[in-house]
């Protein structure tokens, strides 16, 4: 099985693994829904592997990674959280765990989501975190790194995991035999973050509000830009998506004005797009993008909503 993306990451690791150079914690962050947890996962067991490919990718066939295909691979615990926060008698059943001896390898412990931690918590792996046994490998992930203590940041190595590429995402979507044939535009929308294409594909709202923005751009008669406006007025919480879709629309007018058709995030729409774009200036679509930064930015200094939807809908 080998890993799709991150590949600097899952590299590094094989060579740390080969080279017996694997430090003893690390920490994946990134963005909610980038694959922090299934990319730790598969570095655990590529880690517990008992007969790694020449890539150092996990061999699938072992016993090793069949017990771990099936939860059951005795060197291997998670610790989640199972009420609100991750306690402090999870992390004391951890340790104690950790100090019992495998029969041979490495054992290998992900907590995830690991800024649930209680304050109690992280002081508690915090020795164990510094030097646990030689045979542990303990793998922290969080989307807000920020939130965990200094201390249990300086004692494990970060990997921060980067968007993926088109094709990546398309790859990891068949995978998952997700299919989404019809919207290649959530692609590009959901910026290379496959948790976030995901949940697009089954949105209702989201379509509703893409509908929306679409014909507002593209024809007055079906949705003026009043209609526009109290759309907008009346749903708030569909506002930074409505924002997120004009901008696609702009990017791909400024990519049609610029001669490159390949890379539109709305392919569906190509034909509108193309005559939106032959009917604004390159300068006059740049100053709507910028204006939109503003008024997104301003928002969040309290601009009046209304007024902010005032604006977008008179002004864009
Ligand atoms: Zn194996």
């Amino acid at each position: 099985m080998e890993f799709i993306g991150q590949s600097s990451i899952v590299e590094d690791f094989g060579n740390k693994i080969k080279n017996n150079k694997l430090g003893h914690a690390y920490i994946l962050t990134g963005e909610p829904g980038i694959g922090k947890r299934t990319l730790a996962r598969y570095l655990a067991k590529t880690i517990l592997c008992t007969d790694r490919k020449e890539n150092q990718a996990p061999c699938g066939n072992c016993r090793a990674c069949k017990t771990f295909d099936v939860n059951v691979n005795p060197n291997f615990t998670v610790v989640r959280h199972e009420t609100r926060s991750i306690v402090i008698k999870q992390i004391r059943n951890m340790l104690e765990d950790i100090e019992i001896r495998p029969s041979e390898g490495k054992k290998v412990y992900i907590i995830e989501e690991a800024d649930r931690m209680t304050t109690q918590a992280q002081n508690c792996i915090l020795k164990t975190l510094e030097e646990p046994p030689p045979y542990a490998v303990i793998i922290l992930t969080t989307a807000i790194y920020d939130s965990l203590l200094i201390t249990i940041k300086s004692r494990a190595v970060q990997v921060s995991l980067k968007p993926y590429s088109l094709d990546e995402m398309r790859e990891i979507l068949n995978v998952n035999r997700i299919s989404f044939a019809d919207k290649e535009y959530l692609l590009s929308l959901s910026q290379g973050i496959p948790g976030k294409a995901i949940n697009l594909i089954d949105d209702k709202d989201f379509e509703e509000s893409r509908n929306k923005v679409m014909s507002f751009l593209f024809d007055n008669s079906t949705m003026s830009a009043m209609e526009f406006n109290k759309y907008l007025s009346d749903n708030k919480e569909a506002f930074s998506t409505c924002m997120d879709i004009i901008d696609s629309v702009y990017h791909d007018a400024l990519m049609v004005l610029y001669s490159i058709e390949d890379g539109l995030i709305n392919p569906d729409k190509k034909d509108n797009i193309i005559k939106y774009a032959n009917e604004h200036s390159t300068y006059s679509i740049m100053q709507k993008i910028s204006r939109i930064q503003e008024i997104r930015l301003n928002l969040k200094r309290n601009l009046n909503y209304q007024l902010a939807v005032d604006i977008v809908t008179l002004e864009i």
